[in-house]
């Protein structure tokens, strides 16, 4: 097994690691930026070190720091996390040349996902269902343009693809307006990733978001882990997920699952990954691959028993995969929602301290979380400080647990968007199921 893993992230996330390397007699290190001195894994961890000040790009982003910090403690192996540097190529790069094992895929696989145009290109080769659209980089040709377009069909949405958290996209209803958007979705795509590389595809009205979870051990053997709902969305982030996908196709289900494995045999993908697609009238339309453990990984947990940061750290050890596809038996329907520090109504971001705090509990019940009564959420870093993750016998079960467990927390002293789940879960259209990726804006638009 790894002897020592450095920790390249903050929160929650890093104390999940950090749990999971604890319960395998792995070593851990902490690294943080000043304001993250009390962090609750920080305070755990067998070593810390303060990599830099509090902005992340001289802290959580400085690679030269990380790699300092795992010389001088000796570490290993380097777990990522996500967000951060989780999905930068030079990082995991210049990790492995440093002599650590990256936990995570090879820079070369991050690189080919990392731009869309090759990872839907690479999807294709495998069976993989993507959106109908231009195959490969848009050129300069107006004409070729707008006959692609008009072979799709309005809407087409422009993406750039070096584009990422919901940036660089641009929807055209009507044909007049696509050479402009061509233009200003390139420059844009330019100035923000400097790539100005843009491709088209078929704009899905009313989908729904639903991915699948794989894990592969880069020696031949990829499991996949089910799929999320991850639907329930405000400005392309993810606010409550849930697994499995309530009413999926089953043969849909079944063919998308198997062209995940296929897929990853072919690009000889290593480690925890999700395939993310759009789903509409009973079809997957793959839109992009992460190439890390996600956010919301733990309703997959809950659901199948596998732990995945426990296998991130296997495959990263290279020990090959025990879990065979028949191992994973999934069991009843979980539910995650993301609890942030912000206000309810505005979302405007709330730091500050925490006052008074108790965790729900009870059968079915988790919390994955660094909070505690008198720490203080510092504004420099993203608003999430917890999940509360909870496992049900069916769908139904699951969420009237979700409701009682939302009511158990209490979090004082800081504004929550507790307010906005607690109705969530009572929502009669999301109680039903399958919703599409628009309804939460459209809720919260006309409640205003
Ligand atoms: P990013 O890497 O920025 O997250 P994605 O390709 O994952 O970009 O797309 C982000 C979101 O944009 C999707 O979850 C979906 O809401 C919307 N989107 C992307 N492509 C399409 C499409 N072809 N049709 C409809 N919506 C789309």
């Amino acid at each position: 097994m790894l002897e020592k893993v450095l920790i390249a992230n903050r929160g929650e996330i890093a104390l999940r690691i950090l749990r999971a390397c604890k319960e395998m007699g792995v070593k851990t290190v902490a690294v943080h930026s000043q304001a993250d001195r009390d962090l609750k894994h920080v305070k755990l961890a067998d070593e810390s070190v303060c990599i830099g000040p509090n902005p992340s790009t001289e802290s959580y982003l400085n690679i030269p720091a990380i790699i300092a910090a795992a010389e001088v403690t000796n570490a290993s192996a380097i777990h990522p996390g996500y967000g951060f540097l989780a999905e930068n190529a030079d990082f995991a790069e210049q990790v492995e040349k440093s002599g650590f094992v990256f936990i995570g895929p090879k820079a070369e696989t991050i690189r080919l996902m990392g731009d869309k145009v090759s990872a839907i290109d690479a999807m294709k080769e495998s069976g993989v269902p993507t959106v109908p659209g231009s195959g490969g980089p848009l050129g300069d040709n107006d004409d070729a343009n707008l006959k692609v377009a008009s072979e799709i069909g309005y809407p087409v949405i422009i993406k750039a693809a070096a584009g990422g958290g919901g940036r660089g996209m641009r929807v055209v209803h009507r044909e007049n307006q696509l050479l402009s958007s061509i233009n200003v979705t390139k420059s844009e795509a330019a100035a923000a990733f400097g790539d100005g590389t843009v491709y088209m595809e078929k704009f899905l009205e009313n989908p729904r978001h639903v991915e699948i979870q794989v894990l592969a051990d880069g020696q031949g053997n990829v499991i996949h882990v089910g799929d999320r709902d991850c639907s329930l969305q405000r400005r392309h982030q993810k606010v409550l997920e849930e697994a499995p996908a309530p009413g999926i196709n089953p043969d849909a289900r079944r063919e998308v699952q198997n062209a995940c494995v296929r897929a990853c045999k072919e690009i000889n993908y290593r480690g925890a990954g999700t395939f993310e697609f759009l789903y509409e009238n009973d079809r997957f339309y793959f839109i992009e691959m992460n190439t890390r453990v996600q956010v919301e990984h733990p309703v997959s947990e809950m659901i199948s028993g596998v732990d995945i940061i426990k296998e991130q750290l296997k495959i990263a050890a290279g020990i090959p995969m025990g879990l065979q596809q028949e191992d994973i038996q999934f069991r009843g329907h979980a539910f995650e929602c993301r609890i942030n520090a912000e206000d309810p109504k505005t979302f405007m971001p709330c730091p500050g301290e925490i006052k008074h705090f108790h965790a729900p509990g009870g059968l079915g019940v988790r919390w994955d979380s660094h909070l505690y009564a008198g720490y203080k959420i510092p504004p420099y870093y993203d608003s999430m400080i917890g999940k509360l993750i909870v496992w049900g016998e069916d769908r139904v079960a699951a969420l009237d647990r979700m409701k009682v467990a939302l009511e158990e927390l209490v979090v004082e002293g800081i504004r929550t968007n507790t307010p906005l789940q607690k109705e969530l879960v009572r929502d009669a259209g999301f109680r039903k199921g399958g919703v599409n990726i628009h309804y939460l804006e459209k809720k919260l638009a006309e409640e205003n």
